[in-house]
């Protein structure tokens, strides 16, 4: 079976360098034993240095990053950070598309395509975050969204190699599930896993399709983790609050060797 992936979205929190070294320091202690799990945590870009200093059996990633690698002709890019960049600092993973800087930042899904594309060829890898509105849910439009937001965040890396289109994960994200909404019941989760899967293996890569790791993120607690990391086709979990728990996200990651 494939290695689960476990992931901390930090957002923006915690408030201060001192606290995220204590929380970072805990979960290491925490999770110390635990095997074939992938545990990435994706802190603010501010405490990436910090926190990589003192790496173990955990990956780190960030939450987002800016799709061209240096100033180039097409201009200079102030307050961005660059795939590079974090290569630099030992970051391995990238949210991209998450759907709070869709809503809050304005992030279009062309600029997530540019992003996940340059991340690709920096061999990183993208967690690619895509999911429907309560709205188009209950319109019953959740897989032509679905559908739509793959299609226009993949279409620039279809010429990529199969090696580098090897480091993409997809985070299936309802919306309405996302914080205090959810969660999303397993079963319904599960459909449109498989639905982005089909879609991927049918429109992009056949191979890639087949292999794909896809992650559940809402409201995912160390009540409910299992429930969704026992079944085959979700390769993990993308954890927000509950990350921010020490216990709560080591309790998480737990629950992924118990398979
Ligand atoms: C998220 O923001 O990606 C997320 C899954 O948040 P939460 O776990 O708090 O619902």
């Amino acid at each position: 079976m494939m290695k689960k992936i476990i992931v901390a979205n930090w957002k923006m929190n915690p408030a201060t360098l001192q606290e995220a070294k204590q929380l970072f320091n805990s979960i290491k202690k925490s999770i110390k034993n635990i095997k074939n799990t992938e545990v990435v945590i994706c802190p603010p870009f501010v405490y990436l240095p910090n926190i990589k200093s003192q790496i173990s059996n955990i990956k780190l990633g960030s939450q987002d990053c800016f799709w061209e690698n240096s100033s180039t002709n097409r201009g200079a890019f102030t307050g961005e950070i660059s795939p590079s960049m974090l290569k630099n600092l030992g970051c391995q993973y990238v949210i991209l598309g998450h759907s709070e800087r869709k809503q809050h930042i304005g992030e279009t899904d062309e600029m997530i395509n540019k992003k996940v594309e340059v991340v690709l060829k920096n061999n990183l890898r993208a967690i690619l975050c895509v999911g429907e509105t309560k709205k188009e849910r209950e319109a019953g439009q959740t897989k032509k969204v679905l559908k739509k937001q793959l299609e226009k965040c993949l279409k620039k890396i279809i010429g990529l190699s199969n090696r580098q289109l090897a480091n993409l994960i997809i985070a299936y994200e309802p919306i309405w599930a996302i914080g205090p909404g959810g969660p999303c019941s397993v079963s319904e989760a599960l459909e449109n896993i498989l639905f982005l899967k089909k879609i991927i293996a049918r429109n992009f890569n056949q191979k890639i399709g087949k292999n794909i790791s896809i992650i559940y993120g809402g409201s995912i607690t160390s009540q409910n983790a299992f429930d969704f990391l026992k079944e085959k086709e979700i390769n993990g979990v993308l954890v927000g609050s509950a990350s921010l728990k020490a216990d709560e996200f080591a309790s998480i990651t737990k629950q992924a060797q118990k398979i």
